[in-house]
């Protein structure tokens, strides 16, 4: 029988404020477990909490970038459940009114067309601690108990896991882009579920689904759901039943297995919160944040491409991280062509990026948009081939100097004198010469071979288009 996939995500993001939820805790990630602790957040008798500010317009602000539906009554509920992590036994969420609805985020499938997925609902709750397992016992830390979250779910829209992985690196940048988490998954500041289900093409009705959790990449989401796919196939195939289930992702062995069977919402005994009272969240506070909403990713795209007249793929790679669009319009504004600054940062510069685990967001610090231009007119003006450029790019990133510098402390200056070339040239016609008779006889590709040869002569110098008109001028061909 033919499936198709139908996948939900509950995503948890957690805010960049600098105190927790209801306290006034710091949230430095990284401090000794439990010195980041107060009687709010741990739960002794007696305390109350007070809401912090800035997560709720946080919260706004990433449900307006999801172009969501903010409630103007904002009303949390405690959600039951015990667990050595939650020392109150209870963690602050919302449950039958949560701060925003029925948004959405558009993706792109496999074969590139747009698609909105809709965002069914983004809630505030309060993470809970970490447990540390160590072999002779379990250990727990308190520091990230009550630090804000915001948990934004979709509704079942998702049809693969490549479109998963889209939706999460769209929403990932949005996030980034408002400036409200540091998106961190390692850190456990991201961090997502992925509900599950398969059903014959054409039913309407859902399939049972499966909870994925547990893994720690985007990449890992992709994977846990490719790989349940199959198993989800197999089982209906043999005419097994899916069972409603939480499954873990096992990063090593690329496989899910079972975890616990799912609760269900009655299990928590959600009730209003009574020591947090609802209260109206005014329109003009909402249309406050709404103002203050930075381009987004999508925006900009469009614009760069009406600004700069670069293609609609260019554009989409650049406006997906926000410090590398901010690099391509600082470097843009400065030089004459934007498609070759697209170039060269799509290319060289984010792979060296990447392959060096560097933030983009330090990029203009590590390489300053004016020496990638002083660059580009050395390239331009025929000071450097585009070849030694290449190869030097990485010492400018390493050094700190610009390309001059570099160029004239490793004597790479290009050779553009034809004097110069030309003795080179006669050189390589004299000690090749079968090679240069088959060029004039017609066999093209040995030009090629002889361009090289007083390449490898000038260790890369020579001015390659130089070389190539007095190739072909003293063999006869122009
Ligand atoms: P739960 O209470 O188990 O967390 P919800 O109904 O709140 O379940 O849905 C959680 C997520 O699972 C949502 O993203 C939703 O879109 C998705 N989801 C719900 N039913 C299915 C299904 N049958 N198959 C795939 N995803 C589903
Ligand atoms: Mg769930
Ligand atoms: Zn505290």
């Amino acid at each position: 029988m033919q499936y198709e996939t139908v996948i939900g995500l509950e995503v948890h993001v957690q805010m960049d404020t600098q105190s927790k939820a209801f306290c006034g805790c710091s949230t430095l990630f990284g401090q000794p477990a439990n010195t980041q602790t107060c009687p709010v957040c741990l739960g002794l008798p007696g305390v109350l909490p007070v809401l912090n500010e800035k997560f709720l317009q946080y919260a706004i602000k990433v449900a307006l970038a999801l172009n969501c539906k903010v409630s103007n009554y904002l009303k949390f509920d405690r959600k039951h459940y015990y667990y050595p992590d939650l020392p109150k036994n209870y963690q602050i969420s919302q449950y039958d009114m949560p701060l925003a609805e029925h948004g959405y985020l558009e993706i792109e499938t496999e074969n590139s067309t747009a698609k909105k997925i809709r965002v069914l609902r983004a809630h505030m709750e309060e993470d809970a601690g970490k447990l540390i397992h160590t072999s002779q016992s379990s250990l727990v830390d308190y520091n990230r108990t009550g630090m804000c979250l915001l948990e934004i779910v979709t509704e079942p829209d998702i049809s693969s896991a490549h479109e998963a992985y889209d939706y999460l690196t769209r929403l990932k940048s949005i996030l980034e882009y408002l400036e409200v988490s540091d998106c961190d998954m390692e850190k456990g500041s991201l961090r997502c579920d992925a509900n599950i289900s398969l059903r014959p093409v054409g039913e309407t009705k859902l399939g049972v689904k499966t909870e994925l959790k547990n893994m720690n990449s985007f990449k890992g989401v992709r994977d846990a759901l490719e790989y349940e796919v199959i198993r989800q196939e197999k089982a209906l195939n043999a005419g097994e039943l899916i069972v409603q289930e939480t499954r873990l992702w096992d990063e090593n062995k690329q496989k899910t297995f079972t975890m616990r069977t799912k609760e269900e919402a009655h299990d928590y005994r959600y009730f209003p919160e009574p020591d947090l009272p609802p209260f109206t969240i005014e329109d003009k506070t909402i249309e406050t944040v709404r103002k203050e909403l930075p381009e987004l990713p999508a925006v900009k795209k469009e614009r760069l491409v009406s600004e700069y007249k670069i293609t609609e793929y260019d554009a989409n790679v650049i406006s997906a991280d926000k410090y590398i669009a901010l690099y391509f319009e600082e470097a843009a504004k400065e030089y004459k062509s934007p498609k070759t600054i697209a170039n060269w940062l799509m290319g060289d510069i984010m792979n060296y990026i990447h392959n060096n685990q560097l933030e983009s967001k330090k990029l203009a610090e590590i390489l300053p948009v004016k020496y990638l231009i002083e660059m580009l007119e050395l390239i331009d003006n025929n000071t450097i081939s585009g070849k030694i450029a290449k190869k030097i790019l990485p010492d400018m990133f390493t050094s700190g100097n610009t390309a001059t510098q570099i160029i004239t402390e490793k004597n790479l200056v290009q050779i553009s004198d034809t004097s110069q070339i030309e003795t080179i040239v006669d050189e390589v016609i004299q000690e090749h010469a079968s090679v240069a008779e088959d060029f004039r006889n017609g066999t093209d590709k040995a030009l090629m071979f002889l361009v090289g040869q007083v390449m490898k002569k000038t260790r890369g110098k020579a001015n390659p288009q130089i070389v190539n008109d007095i190739l072909r001028k003293k063999l006869g061909t122009t």
